[in-house]
């Protein structure tokens, strides 16, 4: 019997719960996207089926990678992607310390150590100059983070890392859509990690893609996705799969479902368009806040590239704003204004500082943005009148502390 579906009062947003609260982020989801999601319900294939497959197709055409592998997210992609290229217990890996805990978490996951370089503080992305000093004979990848969509110089540090033989495993959550040279992040180098987190510059909810050009390692990557079967599920239970499998290898499960991929389709569709939004905000704030003597403002590069701005995160000036960074997050909150912190620097994490010895002062560069780091609201359906908010609070702030 088919029913007609029951009208629903509009249900209230989260937001709308938070009164006047004036979040850091905020995902921009468009009716056609809820409504792929409900013919995807309606469907009767719900989880990883055609949506993903042509999520995948979408997304390799987009990013310019011939292989790309979605995810449950890019936690997931960054530790299979090490798993893949062999990484073994004793390995290093070299990163960032100013970075979101995962890209240290999953070399640790595996037993290898991450081996961190100072960030450079012009681009607060891992100085390059300081990679070579730390390969080592156990060296196995290096994984750069495209700091708020701010690309590293890639074009180096693969030549880099030619030079010694190594992988090159890219983070690249914050990074989808960011070019350099006019070339996508996820068209060229080894291998590029994308987060679909719903913070992120497009969101599946929870999710993630691979980029690669290695077909080997794509191969494995799928095997490792999804039990060490070797091949896709919905193959199996549509009419045309067969009957058996084989289990070459024993694996966990990462696979997204065709309910977040419904979502995914529709964002990477409005993806430039989105970020185009937030480059707007963002020479907004630039133009607003550029004199402010309380502010040093986040680093865009230059003319090579293409920041996709996942977040603007200036450096609270203690001394002139009257109150350090941490307060200064506290007193916006209570005026209704949230923040992000991207990063406390991830060697300073107590398991960090146990497993591998790590100490305060060993990255000074990174301590010292970690130390005086906010992120700033930054979403695509912002309006001018949120973001004025957010400069009036913050000249408030300032005002007060110095005339007290
Ligand atoms: C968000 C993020 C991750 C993890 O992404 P998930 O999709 O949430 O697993 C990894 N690295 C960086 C730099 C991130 O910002």
């Amino acid at each position: 019997m088919s029913r007609e579906p029951t009208s629903h009062p509009k249900p209230k947003t989260f937001w709308e719960d938070q009164g006047d609260f004036l979040p850091f982020s905020r995902p921009s989801i468009s009716e056609e996207a809820i409504q792929e999601v409900v013919d995807c319900l309606r469907s009767g294939w719900i989880t990883t089926g055609p949506r993903v497959a042509q999520f995948e197709a979408d997304l390799s055409t987009f990013v310019g990678a011939p292989h790309v592998l979605s995810l449950t997210s890019a936690t997931a992609g960054l530790y299979l992607s090490l798993q893949a290229i062999g990484l073994q217990p004793g390995d290093e890996v070299i990163t960032t310390p100013l970075t979101f805990v995962a890209t240290l978490n999953v070399i640790a996951c595996l037993g290898a150590k991450p081996v961190l370089v100072d960030i450079d503080p012009h681009t607060y992305n891992m100085d390059l100059d300081q990679i070579e000093a730390r390969i080592t004979p156990k060296t196995k990848a290096i994984m750069p983070v495209h700091f708020a969509g701010l690309p590293v110089d890639m074009d180096r540090l693969n030549k880099i890392a030619e030079h010694h033989g190594l992988r090159v495993i890219e983070d690249a959550a914050h990074a989808i859509g960011s070019t350099l040279n006019g070339r996508q992040i996820g068209s060229f180098g080894d291998v590029q990690v994308f987060s679909f987190h719903a913070t992120k510059t497009m969101t599946t909810g929870e999710g993630g893609a691979i980029a690669t050009r290695d077909f080997e390692l794509a191969k494995r990557l799928a095997v490792l996705r999804f039990h060490g079967i070797d091949r896709p599920a919905w193959d199996r239970f549509s009419k045309k799969g067969s009957l058996h499998y084989d289990v070459i290898t024993p694996a966990t499960k990462s696979n997204i479902t065709d309910l977040q991929a419904a979502i995914g389709i529709h964002q990477l569709r409005a993806l430039d368009t989105l970020i185009g939004k937030r480059r707007a905000l963002v020479e907004r704030y630039q133009e607003k806040l550029g004199n402010r003597p309380y502010l040093t403002l986040p680093p865009s590069g230059d003319k090579r590239f293409g920041h996709s701005w996942h977040i603007f995160a200036p450096c609270v000036n203690e001394s002139e704003m009257g109150m350090d960074r941490d307060t200064l997050m506290k007193r916006l909150k209570e005026l209704n204004i949230g923040t992000g912190l991207h990063y406390l620097p991830a060697h300073l994490y107590s398991c960090y500082q146990d497993a591998f010895g790590y100490r305060p002062g060993d990255f000074p560069a990174a301590e010292a943005i970690g130390q005086r780091i906010l992120s700033l609201p930054l979403f695509p359906d912002m309006t001018h009148g949120d973001q004025d908010r957010v400069i009036d609070a913050l000249e408030t702030l300032f005002f007060e502390a110095k005339n007290s």
